[in-house]
């Protein structure tokens, strides 16, 4: 498997590691599967950032309304930097007046794959998100299943436009609303208002009454 770096010039270019507790990069690649990440960002405006590795970095999608489990509902997603692999447990604040300042949540977590068994999956993510259509399963904590980015506008350029649609496929679901569902961290259980604050992740607590 490929762990080439990719660029993460424009990254560090915009982060100044002494003010900001988000990673550096340049850590090496713990897991053999593709990492997804869904972060909820409350920067100066309210988004979603869909990362998916590929060639060692998380390739990153600004999503402002987040993610919808309608196949009918097409959601903007901005294309933005390369991210490091490590910023997928970042969870906590970025300082108001810095890049990003703001809170950041870990809203899903997971794993992903190609969306069909060719032989070589990872060139075929390679080529799709070079064509801009860009297929995929995801194997999350919240999100699962078949999806695809399309590119509409744009392409190299600072501001490309995609589209992040849900495939029809069982786990698709145009009643419910999983960005209204789930108002906590996937990571810690907190809320935005708790990562704000500080507050410590919370314990997963077995049910029942104690013996
Ligand atoms: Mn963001």
């Amino acid at each position: 498997m490929t762990t080439r770096a990719g660029e993460l010039t424009e990254y560090r270019r915009k982060r100044d590691f002494t003010r900001t507790s988000e990673p550096a990069g340049g850590g090496r690649k713990k897991s053999p599967k593709l990492a997804y990440v869904i972060q909820k960002h409350a920067a100066s405006r309210l988004h979603f950032d869909l990362r998916l590795e590929l060639d060692g970095v998380m390739k990153s999608w600004a999503v402002p309304k987040g993610p919808s489990l309608d196949p009918s509902v097409k959601r903007l997603a901005i294309h933005v930097e390369d991210h490091p692999i490590e910023y997928n447990a970042f969870e906590g604040t970025i300082p108001e007046d810095e890049y990003g300042g703001g809170t950041v949540m870990v809203w899903d977590t997971g794993s992903y794959t190609s969306a069909g068994g060719e032989d070589d999956p990872e060139e075929a993510l390679r080529q799709g998100y070079r064509k801009g259509d860009f297929k995929f399963v995801l194997r999350g904590k919240r999100l699962k299943g078949s999806w695809v980015l399309v590119r509409t506008r744009g392409w190299g350029g600072r501001k490309e436009q995609w589209l992040l649609i849900k495939h029809r496929d069982d786990e698709a679901d145009a009643s419910s609303d999983p960005v209204a569902e789930h108002p906590t961290s996937a990571k810690s259980g907190r809320t935005m208002e708790e990562i704000a604050d500080g507050r410590p992740p919370k314990r997963s607590r077995k049910r029942g009454p104690k013996r």
